[in-house]
């Protein structure tokens, strides 16, 4: 006889990872116990040798399918001669870094049973499992147990109870066991807050097919659902919403009705049915169903399966038709997830409100990803991800917070060697998003069971997350520079040791001179960058409003390069409008410095004629790569790189110079494939200027530019070409959804330094 302590650390916990435990043992023969203890599970075992070497064997052999085991440790004790296995209950004291799962699609056992006329939960909207169903966004506090979450409201009938308790059931255990007899159910309301009767699925799928629009309320948040192949619908969505071209996600029954309307990769089809269910950017094929107004003006339609059981109902009683599945909200707010907030703030968008009683804690939109060359590029890392960790290579000995950035925010909290990176937050500008910021904050601390003390935030001091970090009381707070903390996040997603030259390209970000950067190129470390390169300085008129019309940033442009500025105008801009702007430009009033590569791809899009004015954020660059990318092949614009300066300047005044040539003689649609190619040709350019003195040859690719998959290749490839290590985002967005993890990389490598 023997017995061992086995403690197993990964993703572990509400996975159904106990009840296999028990299986296992049980089915071996052996006794003991099997316990969460919040930073692992503990397992104690005993029996004969053979067994335990096998159980230990086929413990990492075959986890259960959402299980992600990191490390397995074993240790000998004495036999207490234990008769049988049980699973033993949680101990919250033991409680110290508990690893919520992240919230999971429905699963193909769940789903078979959800269209089983014999099954009990048969069309039940709530039915979930050990195996799928929400997590995060219903979870108060730690440890996940019924109790600390939403589902807490619920009592679970004699049933639901008898499989909760038996360890060989699927649902042993399953936090948010539900049946029709005792758990959360839906209703259809109407504006004012009336229940419809009938059917609550079947008045809501009579509404979206007779061309109406229904708020259904979700995992994370509320969507707004209409038919995608109606015009109507779309533009009656389009006009109540205020939303004039920015694109809408349709949610397809299945993976061919994908394949129906979409090409799909390997790797998108994974992506598509992933547990995750993100929002994949797939390209549509010419002739759809779906009506053109859902993705205007672009190259690419975001497609989802469904995810929950009230999805596949819908999906099912629509016959099939697909639906556009849009967040629910009136314009950039965040989405709402109470009903009655749902229900006062979609008044006038929404003709029917699909809600239900089982409360959303955390509010968590959609991710949306695509596939870049066979890899993941996240566009937004959110519900079904968050609040997965990252491992932080470089470590942290105490638990750090970095509060991320100020738009597209996710904040990220580390222990050890884990990054904790929140879900989406959003813009912080709303008060709504920053009260849900604070709230989740406390939650994410409440679940790790810490209490940082040392906290990073960006440098921008009018950044709301800067202003969060000072309120708190902190043992250490350190600033990270907006594109540092950029680069960082990318050199710890690759575990990069040494210094890295950093692309750092994007909208805007706070540098040390005043002057709003976005096309850096810094060389260094997570502890330290030099800014080696950027583009040059141009006026930036507006400030924030210039990254809504384009044609600001082409004026300026066009007075740096010395050209004529009745060029920039177009004929939807009022002459008066356009002399403010060249006042401001001339005068250098509301018109800080700028080297935004963002704003570059502004200025362009409106002298190619494709976007004057956006109506969200990064539409003009996002049509500016879908006509690049129609292009075949392209010649680069003349370019100049200033090497007499430090740091190193790229000249953007020939480059607007050969803009201006192809628009006199009618070649818009060339312009911007060109300037692509160009683009890449400056990064290629200016990285072996620094590789020539500096000896460095690894390149990371970061900001929100590299949104923009067309560019990312390009740059990828012609810099590979000529021997440089190129390294991009695949875990976490390039973009400032991403900034959280660069602060904790930073803070990690600064206290290790002052240690
Ligand atoms: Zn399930
Ligand atoms: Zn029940
Ligand atoms: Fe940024």
């Amino acid at each position: 006889m023997e017995r061992r302590a086995i403690d197993v650390r990964g993703t572990v916990q509400g996975v159904g990872f106990r009840p296999f435990v028990h299986a296992l043992a049980s089915r071996l023969g052996l006794a003991g116990f099997v316990r969460n203890t919040g930073s692992a599970v503990s397992i104690e075992v005993e029996g004969d040798r053979g067994a335990l070497d096998a159980f230990e064997r086929e413990l990492c052999a075959g986890p259960p399918p959402l299980a992600r085991i990191e490390s397995v440790t074993a240790s000998r004790l004495t036999p207490l001669g234990d008769r049988d296995f049980q699973i033993a209950v949680s101990r919250v004291a033991d409680v110290a870094a508990l690893s919520i799962p992240a919230d999971v699609a429905t699963c193909a056992a769940c789903l078979s049973e959800l269209f089983d006329p014999a099954n009990r939960r048969y069309r039940y909207p709530f039915i979930t499992c050990t195996n799928c169903g929400p997590r995060l966004t219903i979870v108060t506090g730690a440890p996940y147990d019924r109790p600390q979450t939403t589902m807490a409201d619920f009592d679970m009938c004699d049933a639901c109870r008898g499989e909760y308790t038996n360890p060989s059931d699927r649902r042993f255990h399953a936090e948010t066991i539900a049946c029709a007899a005792c758990g959360p159910r839906l209703r259809a309301v109407a504006a004012g807050g009336g229940t419809i009767a009938g059917d609550p699925l079947d008045v809501a799928a009579a509404v979206i097919s007779s061309g109406g629009i229904v708020a259904v309320k979700g995992l994370g948040g509320f969507h707004l659902a209409c038919d995608a192949t109606s015009d109507a619908a779309v533009a009656a969505l389009r006009a109540r919403k205020h939303r004039d071209d920015k694109p809408f996600a349709v949610m397809l029954r299945d993976l061919q009705a994908a394949r129906d309307l979409c090409t799909v990769s390997e790797r998108e089809s994974e992506l598509l049915s992933s547990a995750a269910r993100p929002i994949v950017l797939l390209h549509p094929r010419t002739k759809s169903v779906i009506a053109t107004s859902v993705a205007p003006g672009l190259d690419r339609l975001g497609v989802m399966l469904p995810y929950t059981p009230i999805h596949y109902l819908l999906v099912d009683l629509m016959r099939h038709r697909p639906l556009v599945m849009t967040s629910g909200n009136r314009s950039d707010e965040p989405i709402a997830t109470e009903n009655a907030d749902a229900l006062s703030r979609l008044e006038g968008i929404a003709d029917l409100w699909l809600v239900h009683d089982r409360t959303i804690h955390v509010r968590c939109d959609d991710s949306v990803v695509r596939d870049l060359d066979g890899e993941t590029l996240f566009i937004r890392r959110s519900r079904g991800y968050a609040p997965a960790p990252l491992s932080l290579s470089a470590g942290v000995e105490e638990a750090t917070l970095a509060v991320g950035g100020q738009l597209k925010n996710t904040f990220a909290i580390a222990r050890g060697h884990h990054a904790y990176l929140s879900h989406h937050i959003g813009d912080l500008d709303d008060l709504r998003a920053l009260d849900a910021y604070e709230r989740d904050v406390t939650l994410f601390e409440d679940l790790l069971s810490v209490r940082p003390q040392v906290v990073a935030y960006d440098a921008h001091p009018d950044y709301a997350s800067t202003r969060y970090a000072h309120q708190r009381t902190a043992g250490a707070r350190i600033g990270v520079q907006h594109h540092h903390a950029h680069v960082a996040s990318c050199i710890a997603e690759h575990g990069i040791e040494g210094p890295v030259i950093g692309l750092a390209w994007d909208g805007a970000g706070w540098g040390p001179d005043e002057c709003i950067w976005g096309g850096e190129f810094l060389v260094g470390d997570c502890r330290r960058v030099e800014r080696a390169a950027h583009f040059r300085y141009v006026p930036l008129p507006g400030g924030d409003v210039a990254a809504r019309e384009p044609w600001r940033m082409a004026l300026s442009h066009i007075l740096d390069a010395g050209g004529d500025p009745a060029e920039a105008v177009p004929p939807s801009v009022e002459a008066s409008a356009a002399s403010v702007v060249r006042q401001m430009i001339a005068r250098r009033k509301h018109a800080p410095l700028t080297s935004s590569v963002g704003r570059l791809f502004d200025a362009v899009a409106s002298l190619a004629d494709v976007r004057h004015i956006s109506t969200y954020e990064g539409q003009a660059a996002m049509q500016l790569e879908a006509v690049a990318a129609l292009a075949r092949s392209a010649a680069a614009y003349d370019f100049a790189v200033d090497d007499s300066t430090h740091p190193m300047t790229i000249d953007t005044r020939q480059l607007i110079d050969g803009v201006l040539v192809d628009r006199h003689e009618g070649r818009h649609r060339a312009i911007a494939g060109r300037f692509h190619v160009t683009l890449a040709a400056v990064a290629v350019d200016v990285c072996r200027r620094i590789r020539a003195t500096q000896g460095l040859s690894r390149v990371v690719l970061t900001g929100g530019v590299f949104f923009n998959s067309y560019l990312t290749a390009l740059v990828e490839r012609r810099l590979a070409c000529e021997g440089f290590a190129v390294y991009r985002h695949r875990r976490v967005p390039p973009g400032d959804g991403g900034l959280s993890l660069g602060q904790l990389a930073v803070a990690a490598a600064v206290m290790k330094e002052g240690r």
